[in-house]
């Protein structure tokens, strides 16, 4: 019988010949089609992810080495390009569109020796909380089939929550993998921008977008962080910074803790919510850590700070999807501007265009110093005040969502409310630090909700480190 609790216990199980990679795969396909329900997968590919693992069956038995990620059955993001396969962005306005290479990220999973199971469904370019607004429909949150599973990476959260890979990869630009992740009781990292590379990742708000994790375990999660971060020819905006061995554990010590009071004290926050979270405050503090409340007073502008940046940033990037370079084109146009404009028309969704419009507001002329400018001047300041946060301390803890799972539809007509609830996790990426969501409680209502860690640039062993302590030492209640 296939059994699966990390990626090191899949291999002791491979080396001990207790079964095969070919059996894994099948384990994950058996129940991919037990659970077309959740609509987690766009597309899977069934026959080359068999014979990819017949493959390195026949390689192991032969006594060759094992690649880091030997066998080990991923799913990506339906924005993440593997070549020769398609990708959509969950977009109409990418149809048919097969990738012409594969992102840097997935080439170093491939080389060592991961197998790709399928691509799975997001908000339609990255843009979303709930999942619900992809062209494929919406993902449904394993728990709970009237509930959404958080967005953007909606998929990527219900496949490893559901069991249907053994970790999968999503893109965080303002929360889409610590979100979901919350919300699905998983764990989801975010890392430091620039730590992995972003070629091949279709890009929203590229000074924000990182490819993230999400796993069952922090060594898991590790591994496939070493794999695949380190400088790229192609990305100049990839760190140099050394990758450490982030599947090993550092040593545990004592930490110096900050929390920001206007979070937790925040009028939006579920009280339960709260309340879980100052008792893992106070136990920290019982076990000798140094914890402490800091001021933090641009609580209420991160969050317009972040959609007037992103949408610009969407605003530009989208362009691109003109009907001319790539996907879908207007049927019979009158003359250019018609097919530009029944193109991006017809082809995108609903929030897609509302972002595109705001983006080009925000930047327009008259109202470029008024939005763009000032936004851009919050960023610096959060950027001060965090670093100022982190001379004296090593991780900041905070919610990763101000309330549990939602119902399917309850705030699609309300885009306002639904920006609001990023307000947890946008800081992160306006900053440019790693962050993760570590499921450590459950919620009165059944549902699950995590704890937020952030930390300082490329700082992911220790913030690891400390993620596998608070999950040693409080469980699931
Ligand atoms: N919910 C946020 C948004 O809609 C985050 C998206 C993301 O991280 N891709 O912008």
């Amino acid at each position: 019988m296939f059994e699966f609790s990390s990626i090191d216990h899949y291999h002791s199980w491979l080396k001990e010949e207790k079964g095969s990679c070919v059996q894994a795969v099948q384990h994950y396909l058996d129940r991919i089609s037990a659970t077309r329900h959740l609509n987690a997968f766009i597309e899977i590919y069934t026959s080359e992810a068999l014979a990819k693992a017949g493959d390195l069956d026949a390689r192991r038995l032969a006594g060759e080495p094992m690649g880091k990620l030997h066998g080990v059955v991923i799913g990506i993001k339906d924005v993440i390009c593997y070549k020769d396969h398609r990708i959509s962005a969950s977009s109409k306005i990418l149809p048919e569109y097969i990738s012409v290479y594969s992102a840097t990220a997935v080439e170093r999973l491939l080389r060592e020796d991961a197998i790709i199971i399928g691509n799975l469904n997001c908000d339609e370019f990255a843009m979303g909380s709930t999942n619900e607004n992809s062209a494929y429909g919406p993902v449904l949150n394993a728990i709970d089939n009237t509930r959404i599973p958080g967005g953007s990476s909606g998929g990527s959260a219900v496949a490893v929550q559901a069991g249907l890979c053994m970790v999968s990869l999503g893109s965080d630009t303002g929360g889409s993998v610590r979100q979901p992740a919350d919300l699905c009781g998983i764990i989801g990292l975010k890392p430091t921008y620039g730590r992995i590379s972003r070629y091949g990742l279709i890009a929203y708000a590229s000074s924000f977008d990182q490819i993230g994790i999400f796993g069952t375990n922090i060594s898991d999660i590790g591994l496939a962080l070493e794999v695949m971060a380190g400088p790229d020819d192609f990305d100049s905006t990839v760190s140099t910074e050394p990758v450490e061995e982030y599947s090993k554990a550092a040593p545990a010590r004592k930490y110096r803790i900050a929390y920001l009071d206007s979070a937790i004290n925040h009028p939006a926050l579920d009280p339960e919510i709260a309340s879980a979270i100052n008792g893992t405050i106070e136990k920290l503090r019982n076990n000798g850590h140094t914890v402490d409340a800091v001021p933090f007073d641009l609580i209420d502008h991160i969050v317009p700070a972040y959609y007037i940046l992103t949408t610009a940033e969407a605003s530009s990037n989208l362009s691109r999807f003109d009907g001319i370079k790539y996907g879908f084109r207007a049927n019979d146009p009158e003359d250019l501007t018609d097919l530009y404009k029944r193109t991006r028309s017809e082809g995108f969704g609903k929030e897609v265009k509302r972002r595109i419009m705001l983006g080009t507001f925000v930047l327009s002329s008259g109202y470029y110093d008024a939005y763009f400018t000032r936004a851009q001047k919050v960023r610096k300041l959060l950027y001060n005040q965090i670093q100022l946060i982190f001379n004296n301390y090593d991780f900041i803890v905070l919610p990763n969502t101000p309330s549990t799972a939602f119902r399917l539809g309850e705030k699609m007509e309300d885009p306002i409310a639904m920006y609001l609830a990023d307000i947890y996790t946008v800081t992160a990426n306006l900053v440019g630090i790693p962050a993760i969501s570590i499921p450590l409680f459950r919620h009165s209502n059944g549902l699950p909700f995590g704890l937020q860690v952030m930390a300082n640039e490329f700082k992911e062993l220790s913030l690891l480190t400390v993620s596998q302590d608070l999950l040693n030492n409080q469980q699931i209640q």
